[in-house]
C-alpha cells in the first residue's frame, strides 16, 4: 500500500547509522530488533516516488528479512546501500512534493496564533494574579514588571498601570502573514513556518567576538537561511552554543517572523523572532511570532520586547477602566466600550478589531477637546448674564452712523460681507459678550466689515479697539481706518511700540475721558496701562498671532470686565484644524471676493525660463507698475537669509539697471522697514526685493508681479498669502512661482494647484495634506493640541461626530454636571490636551 505520509527520513537514517556504528550487531530496539524495523519501513513505498525506484525500495525491504544471516561485511554493504538510496529518494520525494505544491495557490494565512489573552494571562500569571492588579498601582510593584524595569518605564513619564495603558503603540509591525519560503519577497515582514533542516553556529571571519547563528528551515517549497547575530565573548562559549542547538533539533517546526532580506547567498531573515512549536500543527504561543505586534516609542534601557511585555502584564486592568460616556452616545456613534479600546490598540485581535479601537480612542481626543472648547464657549456667553448688570453692553448695528457709512460706501456689499455683517450684529445686539471670528481671503473685504462693527459700538456711546500683531499691519489698518471715518468726524489715534511718549499720554488721557473713540494698535494696547472710558468693542486681527490670554486681557479692558470681541483673519484653515484652534469661537466666512476683481495669473517657471520672468517685469515696470521678488527663508541661518536677499538685491540692479530696486528684511530697524515699504508704496523704487517679511500686509495696490524664488519651499498656504499682495488694485497681476533646478517632481507637481485655484479655503486643505496642519500654521505657531493618535488630516470625519457629540451634550447639560465621570475625564483630558497649545 502506497502511504500519503512521508517516510520519518530522519528516523530511518539514525538507525542506520547507529546500527552502522555499533559494527552491525543487528541492534534491539524498543519494540524491534534492527532488521525487523528496517523490513517494516521499507514494505511501504511513498506513493509519490516513481514506480521504479518503489520497486527497488520494496526488494530493499525484503533483503532485510534475511539481514540476521549475513556476515558482517554483508551487513555493511546492505546498510551502506541503504543509506545512499535513502537519501536518494528525499531528494525525489521532496522535488515531486513541491512540483504539487507549486501548482496550488500560495499559502497566506494567518498563522495558527494562540489567543494574545491567553498567552498574556499565562505571563502575568506567572507572577501577578489580575486580580492584584489596580489602575494607579505603581509600575514599580507590578510583580511581572519589577522594580528595575519600573524604574526604567519612569523615563518614558510611566509611573502608573493607568499610564502605561494609555501609552499607545505608534506602528505595528505585521507578522500575521504566513507565506510558504518559496515566496518571500525582499521588503516584506512575513512568517514562515518550516521544519529544521540544519543548525549551526560559527564566528564572523572578520570579527572573532561576533558569533553567528544559522538555521535553515525548509518547507516544501524551498528552504530559507535564517541568522542570528550574537556579539561578546560569551557567545563564543561551546556550551553555550550546543544548548541553544538544542532547541532546535533536525525535522522540529520552527515559526519565524521577520523583514525578508536578499544578499548575495539569496533571501534570508535578518534576526528575526522564532518559535519552536510542539509539533507541525501546534500553535504559536509567543508573544512576537505570527502577530501584528505592537511598536511603541522607547528610550535607554527600555527594549521593545520589555515594553510589549510590560503592556501585556498590566493590560487585564484594562477591565477595570471606567466608561466616561453614556451607552446612548456609545450606541449614536458607534464607539466600542472604552476597555476594549484600550486592549485591542495594543494587541488587535484583527484588524477590524484595531480599526474600532483606534476610531474610538481618536473620538475620544477630539470629544473632550471640543466638550472643553464648548464649554469655555458657553462659559464666556454666561459671564454676561451672570453679572448683576449687563456686563458686555448691547451694541446696535441700527443708528446714524453705520447708515452714513453705507451710503459713503462707494460699493455694495458683497452677498458674503452682507450675511457676515448680520451674524455680527446679531451678536453685538445681545449682553452675551461675542466671541466671532470672521475668517476670509486676503482682500475679501474684512475691514469693511470691521468697520460696521466699529461703528456700531461708537453709535451705542461705545469705544473700539483694534489690535494687529505687528506694527506694519497696525500702521496700514489705522491709514483705512482714517480714510473711512474721517468722512464721518470720528477721531482715530495709533498706538504702538514706537509711538512717542508726549503723543502716548495724549492717546491715553483721550481714552480715558472718551473723547478717544477708537484706538488701533499693537501688544502696546494691552502692555501699557491703558485705560478706557466705555470699551464695548474689540477687534483682533490675524487672531491666531495672539494667545487666547492675549485676547483675554483686551478685552477685560471693556467696561464690566467684558466686552464683545471680533477676531479676522485672512489665513483661510481647514474645517477641522478651525474647530481645533477655534472650537470655541462662532465662526462666519467672507466666501466671495468682491466683484471686478481678476483672478491673478499664477505661472510655474523652471531656472532655465527665468528670462520669461524678467520680461514680465520690464513690460510692467515699463507700464508703471511694480513687482515683489520673494525669497525663501534660509532654516539653517538668519545670517543666510540676508545675504541670500541682499545678493539678489545687487544681482537684480545688474538685471534692471534702469529701474530703483529696494530691500527689505527681517533684521532691519522697524525704520528702515517702514522707509522700503514707503518708498515701495509710492513709487520710489519699482522692485522690491524682499524675504518673507513682506508676507505680514504691505498693501501697495500698484504692484501687479509677485516674482517667488525657489517657490518649492514655501507651503501652499504661504504662497497663497505672498500671491495676495498683488492683484489690490483693478489691474491684471501676476504671480510667477520660479522653482529650483532641482526642485523635485513632486514639488512642482504641488506648485501647480497654486496655478488652478485662487481659492484660499481648497489651498489651505490641499496644504494640509501635503504638509500637515503644523505646517500649514506655520512654524510660529505650531501650538496645536497635542494628540496621541488623532490626526486632524485623516480623522477628518471621527472630528466632526466628535463634535456634534459634544454640541449635543453642551446643549443640555452645559457645565457636565450630569455625567460626572465624564467630567472628570474632561477636566484631566482638556488641561493635557492644552498643554503648551496656543489655545492655553
Ligand atoms: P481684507 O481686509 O479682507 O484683506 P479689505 O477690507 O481691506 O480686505 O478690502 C480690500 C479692498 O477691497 C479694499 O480696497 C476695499 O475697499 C475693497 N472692497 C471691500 N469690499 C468691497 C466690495 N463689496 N466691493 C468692492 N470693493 C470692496
Ligand atoms: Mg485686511
Amino acid at each position: 500500500m502506497p502511504t500519503t505520509n512521508a517516510p520519518d527520513w530522519e528516523r530511518l537514517q539514525k538507525a542506520l547509522s547507529v546500527e552502522a556504528e555499533r559494527g552491525f550487531p543487528n541492534l534491539m530496539g524498543r519494540e524491534y530488533q534492527f532488521h525487523e524495523f528496517l523490513k517494516l519501513s521499507f514494505s511501504q513505498p511513498p506513493q509519490e516516488l516513481p514506480e521504479d525506484d518503489r520497486r527497488r525500495w520494496q526488494e530493499l525491504g525484503d533483503r532485510f528479512a534475511s539481514y540476521g544471516e549475513f556476515t558482517p561485511s554483508q551487513r555493511q554493504h546492505l546498510v551502506a546501500e541503504s543509506r545512499r538510496f535513502l537519501l536518494q529518494m528525499q531528494r525525489v520525494f521532496e522535488k515531486v512534493r513541491s512540483q504539487q505544491q507549486e501548482t496550488r495557490p500560495t499559502r497566506v494565512k494567518t498563522p495558527p496564533t494562540a489567543p494574545i489573552e491567553t498567552v498574556a494571562q499565562q505571563t502575568t500569571a506567572r507572577y501577578t494574579h489580575p486580580d492584584s492588579l489596580h489602575l494607579t498601582q505603581p509600575l514599580t510593584e507590578v510583580k511581572a514588571i519589577g522594580r528595575r524595569n519600573g524604574d526604567r518605564l519612569a523615563r518614558l513619564g510611566l509611573y502608573r498601570v493607568s499610564e502605561l495603558l494609555y501609552y499607545f503603540p505608534r506602528d505595528r509591525i505585521d507578522y500575521a502573514r504566513q507565506v510558504s519560503i518559496g515566496d518571500l519577497e525582499p521588503g516584506e515582514t512575513v512568517t514562515v513556518i518550516g521544519d529544521v533542516k540544519s543548525c549551526r553556529f560559527f564566528s564572523s571571519s572578520k570579527n572573532k567576538k561576533l558569533t553567528i547563528f544559522q538555521l535553515v528551515l525548509k518547507d516544501p517549497t524551498g528552504q530559507v537561511k535564517i541568522t542570528r547575530f550574537y556579539a561578546g565573548h560569551r557567545y563564543t562559549s561551546s556550551r553555550w552554543q550546543y544548548a541553544q542547538r538544542a532547541q532546535y533539533p533536525r525535522g522540529a517546526t520552527v515559526a519565524a517572523s521577520g523583514l525578508v532580506k536578499k544578499n548575495k547567498y539569496g533571501v534570508t531573515l535578518d534576526n528575526p523572532d522564532l518559535e519552536v512549536l510542539s509539533h507541525s500543527e501546534g500553535r504559536i504561543e509567543s508573544i512576537t511570532v505570527g502577530r501584528v505586534l505592537p511598536v511603541y516609542p522607547l528610550t535607554e534601557g527600555v527594549t521593545a520586547d520589555m515594553m510589549r511585555r510590560a503592556v501585556l502584564a498590566v493590560l487585564p486592568a484594562a477591565r477595570q477602566v471606567l466608561e466616561p460616556l453614556p451607552v446612548k452616545l456609545r450606541q449614536k456613534y458607534d464607539l466600542v466600550d472604552l476597555p476594549t479600546a484600550i486592549e485591542q490598540i495594543h494587541f488587535p485581535k484583527d484588524s477590524e478589531s484595531l480599526d474600532r479601537a483606534r476610531r474610538r480612542l481618536v473620538f475620544d481626543e477630539f470629544f473632550y477637546l471640543q466638550l472643553g472648547l464648548l464649554r469655555r464657549r458657553h462659559e464666556l456667553k454666561q459671564s454676561g448674564e451672570i453679572a448683576s448688570r449687563p456686563a458686555s453692553a448691547a451694541l446696535s448695528g441700527q443708528g446714524q452712523l453705520v447708515d452714513r457709512f453705507y451710503s459713503i460706501l462707494p460699493f455694495q456689499l458683497t452677498g458674503a460681507q452682507q450675511r457676515v455683517v448680520r451674524e455680527i450684529l446679531g451678536d453685538l445686539s445681545k449682553t452675551t459678550p461675542m466671541n466671532r471670528l470672521v475668517q476670509g481671503d486676503v482682500g475679501a473685504g474684512k475691514t469693511v466689515v470691521a468697520v460696521v462693527a466699529i461703528l456700531a459700538a461708537i453709535q451705542s456711546g461705545y469705544q473700539a479697539a483694534l489690535m494687529a500683531p505687528t506694527e506694519v499691519l497696525a500702521e496700514q489698518h489705522y491709514q483705512k481706518l482714517v480714510g473711512w471715518l474721517n468722512l464721518l468726524q470720528i477721531p482715530v489715534e495709533l498706538l504702538t511700540g514706537s509711538t512717542k511718549t508726549s503723543k502716548r499720554r495724549e492717546i491715553h488721557t483721550q481714552l480715558q475721558t472718551g473723547e478717544l473713540p477708537v484706538l488701533v494698535g499693537t501688544h502696546a494696547l494691552i502692555q501699557d496701562p491703558v485705560k478706557f472710558h466705555q470699551l464695548g468693542l474689540v477687534v483682533i486681527d490675524e487672531q491666531h498671532r495672539f494667545g487666547v490670554h492675549q485676547r483675554a486681557k483686551l478685552q477685560q479692558k471693556g467696561a464690566n470686565g467684558i466686552c464683545h470681541v471680533l477676531s479676522m483673519t485672512a489665513t483661510p484653515i481647514p474645517r477641522t484644524l478651525a474647530l481645533t484652534l477655534h472650537g470655541d469661537l462662532d465662526v462666519s466666512q467672507i466666501d466671495e471676493l468682491p466683484p471686478g476683481r481678476k483672478p491673478i495669473q499664477t505661472t510655474v517657471l523652471s531656472g532655465k525660463q527665468r528670462q520669461e520672468a524678467y520680461d514680465l517685469i520690464r513690460r510692467e515696470v515699463a507700464g508703471g507698475r511694480q513687482c515683489y521678488t520673494v525669497l525663501p527663508l534660509i532654516e539653517e541661518s538668519e545670517k543666510l537669509d540676508i545675504k541670500s536677499a541682499v545678493e539678489e538685491y545687487e544681482r537684480l540692479q545688474q538685471v534692471f539697471p534702469h529701474y530703483e530696486i529696494g530691500l527689505l528684511h527681517g533684521r532691519m530697524t522697524s525704520a528702515q522697514k517702514e522707509n522700503a515699504i514707503e518708498q515701495f508704496r509710492t513709487n520710489q523704487t519699482q522692485i522690491l526685493v524682499s524675504t518673507t517679511v513682506v508676507e505680514v500686509g504691505v498693501d501697495v495696490p500698484n504692484a501687479t508681479v509677485m516674482l517667488i524664488e525657489n517657490a518649492e519651499r514655501f507651503g501652499l498656504s504661504q504662497l497663497h498669502q505672498l500671491r495676495g499682495r498683488v492683484g489690490r488694485g483693478g489691474d491684471r497681476s501676476f504671480c510667477i512661482l520660479m522653482t529650483h533646478a532641482k526642485a523635485s517632481a513632486d514639488a512642482k507637481q504641488r506648485l501647480e494647484v497654486m496655478a488652478q485655484s485662487q481659492d484660499g479655503f481648497f489651498i489651505a486643505e490641499m496644504d494640509m495634506q501635503l504638509r500637515g496642519p503644523g505646517e500649514v500654521l506655520g512654524t510660529r505657531q505650531s501650538g496645536l493640541p497635542d494628540f496621541a493618535l488623532a490626526s486632524l488630516v485623516d480623522d477628518r470625519e471621527v472630528l466632526i461626530l466628535a463634535r456634534n457629540a459634544a454640541e449635543r451634550v453642551i446643549v443640555k447639560d452645559p457645565t457636565v454636571d450630569r455625567y460626572p465621570r465624564m467630567k472628570r475625564e474632561l477636566e484631566k483630558r482638556f488641561a493635557q490636551l492644552l498643554g503648551g497649545s496656543i489655545l492655553t
